[in-house]
Parts: structure tokens; C-alpha cells; sequence
């Protein structure tokens, strides 16, 4: 996992980001007030326009300047949330291991990060309900040696946790306000949260 590789795959997040765009601005429009594809997308300009400061650094510094440069550019609550997902995977980096135990590690780190940060936990109608399960599979298929197999399995639990949220009531975020009226319509972080994840996936089953 290389600057090369973190760019490509934020390449791709953007892709698929902007193809659904009108779908996530309408979730938000929806549930909350309709800022959320833009945060997203501010985020992913300004972390893609970091390219060529970062291109030398180590993938623990990439992860950790992206996760600042969103913290500070980036509003809403997910610019923030988002951020401490970035720096807390910025600290379990280790040129030892494989891409795969990487990944895994420090995504389990920066959900929990998240977690203290947001002071959110499964079942609140969030991009956590996304997270949380994605970073459980992660851990379960650690040393399966077929990785076609683990982003296809990575890539369902993201999908089934994104469908989750429609039938949740919000107990976090703007969308909390809405008591049961939020029931019926799928959180627009969970849905980013699911297509990020599916770009990255998309990239190792289509190798
Ligand atoms: P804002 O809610 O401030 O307008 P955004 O619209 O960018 O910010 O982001 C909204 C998303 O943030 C929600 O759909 C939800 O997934 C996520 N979110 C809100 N609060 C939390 C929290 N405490 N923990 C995790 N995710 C949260
Ligand atoms: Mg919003």
C-alpha cells in the first residue's frame, strides 16, 4: 500500500461517489439538510489535491495528513467523523505486514476512534452501521488467502449494512430529530460509507 495505490483507490471512490450523487444529496435531503454529498465530495477534491505534496510520504503519513486536511476543510459532522477515522488508521500502519492485516488493523482502529468520537455504536442509523460490520468481516477473513473472496464478502456486509438503515430510527446525527418519521429511508453516510467501500473492493475483484 503505496501513495500510488491510495490515490488510484481515492480515484475510484470519487468515480463512484459522483455517479451517485443525486442519490446520496436526496438521502440527505431527506433525513437531514441536504449538505452531506457535498462534504463528501469537498473531501475527496482536497484529499486527491494532496497528491503530489504526499506522493513520498509513508502510507501512515498519507493517511494522517489526508485525515487532517479533512478535519480542517470539511464540515458536517461526518467531515469530522471521517477525519478521526483517517487518523486513527494513521497510527496502526506496520511496513511489516501485508496490505490485507494493514487494512484490517487499522480500520478496526479508526472505527473505534469514530466510535469514542461520535459517541455512536451499532443500530443508531449511521455510516457506522456500515463500519462497524465491515471492520468485523475484515478481521474474520484476515488470513483467508483468496482475496477476490474477501472483497466480495467485504463488499455484501457493506451492502447489508447500508439496507439496515432504512428500517432503524435514528438515535445520532440530524436525522435523530425525525424520531420515527427517519424510518423508511436509508442514512446518507451509510450510503457513501458503502460505495467508498465498494470502489476499493471493485478494484481487487476486477484485478
Ligand atoms: P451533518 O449531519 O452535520 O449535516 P453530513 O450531512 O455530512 O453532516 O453527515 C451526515 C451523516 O453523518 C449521517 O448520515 C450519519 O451517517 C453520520 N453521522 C452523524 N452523526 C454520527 C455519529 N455520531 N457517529 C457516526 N456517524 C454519524
Ligand atoms: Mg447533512
Amino acid at each position: 500500500m503505496d501513495a500510488e495505490n491510495i490515490f488510484n483507490s481515492l480515484n475510484q471512490i470519487k468515480l463512484i461517489i459522483d455517479k451517485n450523487k443525486n442519490e446520496i444529496e436526496k438521502l440527505d435531503q431527506e433525513i437531514g439538510d441536504g449538505d452531506h454529498i457535498f462534504n463528501i465530495q469537498r473531501g475527496i477534491n482536497e484529499s486527491l489535491n494532496l497528491k503530489n505534496d504526499l506522493i513520498n510520504d509513508s502510507t501512515g503519513e498519507i493517511f494522517k495528513k489526508i485525515g487532517m486536511k479533512i478535519m480542517t476543510t470539511v464540515g458536517g459532522s461526518s467531515g469530522a467523523l471521517f477525519a478521526t477515522l483517517l487518523i486513527g488508521m494513521s497510527k496502526k500502519y506496520n511496513s511489516k505486514f501485508s496490505d490485507q492485516k494493514n487494512i484490517a488493523i487499522m480500520f478496526t482502529e479508526g472505527v473505534e476512534a469514530m466510535k469514542k468520537r461520535g459517541k455512536a455504536n451499532i443500530g443508531e442509523k449511521t455510516m457506522l452501521d456500515v463500519l462497524i460490520p465491515v471492520s468485523e468481516e475484515m478481521n474474520k477473513l484476515i488470513e483467508e488467502k483468496d482475496l477476490k473472496l474477501v472483497a466480495k464478502q467485504i463488499k455484501e456486509t457493506a451492502e447489508k449494512g447500508m439496507l439496515a438503515t432504512k428500517d432503524l430510527i435514528a438515535t445520532k446525527g440530524r436525522a435523530s430529530f425525525l424520531g420515527d418519521r427517519a424510518k423508511g429511508h436509508i442514512d446518507p453516510g451509510a450510503r457513501s460509507s458503502q460505495l467508498a467501500i465498494e470502489a476499493i473492493c471493485n478494484i481487487i475483484i476486477n484485478k
